[in-house]
């Protein structure tokens, strides 16, 4: 799918074009194309993240005052899990929990994340960087009273996520709701056409499977898409044993 001009073009000036630019998607249709992220406007880039060390990296976000958002932040929420974990999420950004606990997915959807999770054998806990995942936010800080994001807020926070892919190297990622999936694929498609499909994004030269689904917060109001959640778990875990088996080979 075509990305959006200005989008484009702000990504093109932060060098993040090649990165985040998502190829082998399937065309969507047009009446896919409901609800959006907003356009972005243009606006300075926010970070030199680019070969950040995590001490540096860590550092530079919990200071960070490149958008409006550290005004209302009670803190800033990196991001936890194993440094080289093989797979990685990505949601957001942090809610009222989230932002007093300093730690993504925190609460009851949180739960309901780490329970997903171990029902595919994986954990923000483990040990093993096979077993392990590491959870990010689009967004650091918390947007005041759970409003959408701002583009020119992502766009100032996006550095930081491109150090963290980078620096994690997984070998999967999996995003969590329409906001994460639309920043991350570069795309203005719905998460219904999103999902059930493995896209891929291009992270310091290496392309890596991105699996869509649900987030845990909206599952916890929609039982009844539960299912389709565990069937996009099913995907994510078929895909990175399918990468392990030609990796094997
Ligand atoms: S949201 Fe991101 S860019 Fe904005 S102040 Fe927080 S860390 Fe900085």
């Amino acid at each position: 799918m075509a990305l959006d001009p200005r989008r484009a073009a702000v990504w093109q000036a932060m060098g993040l074009g090649p990165v985040w630019q998502s190829r082998g998607s399937a065309p969507v249709a047009a009446e896919d194309r409901t609800a959006t992220v907003p356009a972005v406007e243009p606006v300075q880039a926010s970070a030199a993240a680019v070969a950040m060390d995590w001490p540096t990296l860590r550092e530079r976000v919990a200071s960070c005052v490149a958008c409006g958002l550290c005004k209302t932040r009670t803190q800033t929420v990196f991001g936890v899990g194993h440094a080289q974990a093989h797979w990685m999420i990505v949601g957001e950004a942090p809610g009222a929990e989230e932002d007093a606990r300093g730690e993504p997915f925190v609460g009851q959807a949180g739960r309901l994340l780490d329970n997903m999770l171990a029902s595919v054998g994986m954990s923000r806990q483990a040990a093993g960087a096979t077993e392990a995942v590491f959870i990010a936010n689009v967004l650091k800080c918390r947007p005041p009273n759970n409003r959408n994001p701002e583009p020119s807020e992502v766009a100032s926070c996006q550095p930081f996520l491109q150090r963290q892919l980078e620096l994690v190297g997984p070998k999967l990622v999996i995003v969590m709701g329409r906001f994460a999936a639309q920043s991350l694929l570069a795309t203005e498609a719905s998460i219904a056409s999103l999902r059930g499909k493995v896209h891929g994004i291009d992270v310091a030269g290496r392309r890596v499977p991105v699996i869509v689904t649900y987030h845990p917060a909206y599952l916890l109001r929609n039982l009844a898409d539960k299912s389709k959640s565990w069937a996009d778990l099913c995907l994510a875990r078929s895909t990175y044993r399918d990468l392990a088996d030609r990796a094997a080979q």
